[in-house]
């Protein structure tokens, strides 16, 4: 399932989504804050660049609030069902949920929304 060429691999590894030979970010820790945002120009392996064009990456706020709800639903499911705790506390769970997953919610946006666009090429790198 993660294997190379799959979209699920360039997405969960946040590698270039046309050879899957490298990381698209400086800093593969998303918890590293500063630097979350922090992306290479291009691609070594196949010259992609990630930067398709001008404000890109502002349409993965579209896609980051898709997993936001998700994660905010997942959060309430879990501690008010599962775990059995009050309204008012469930509402807590779902805030430190979401600021938790905040670094990694916001880089899986954008590998979601860069690999709806670029598809994998098996002979991108050796180009
Ligand atoms: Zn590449």
């Amino acid at each position: 399932m993660l294997k190379k060429g799959s979209k699920l691999n360039s997405i969960l590894t946040g590698s270039c989504p046309r050879c899957h030979q490298e990381s698209m970010y400086v800093d593969q820790n998303p918890y590293h804050i500063t630097k979350v945002y922090t992306m290479h120009e291009n691609c070594s392996h196949c010259g992609l660049h990630y930067q398709i064009e001008p404000s890109f990456f502002y349409g993965a706020m579209y896609v980051s609030y898709g997993l936001t709800v998700a994660i905010g639903v997942a959060a309430f499911i879990i501690s008010k069902v599962f775990i059995g705790l009050s309204l008012g506390q469930s509402f807590i769970a779902i805030i430190i949920a979401l600021v938790v997953l905040m670094p990694v919610t916001a880089r899986l946006a954008r590998n979601i929304y860069i690999n709806m666009f670029v598809h994998y090429e098996k002979n991108a790198a050796k180009k």
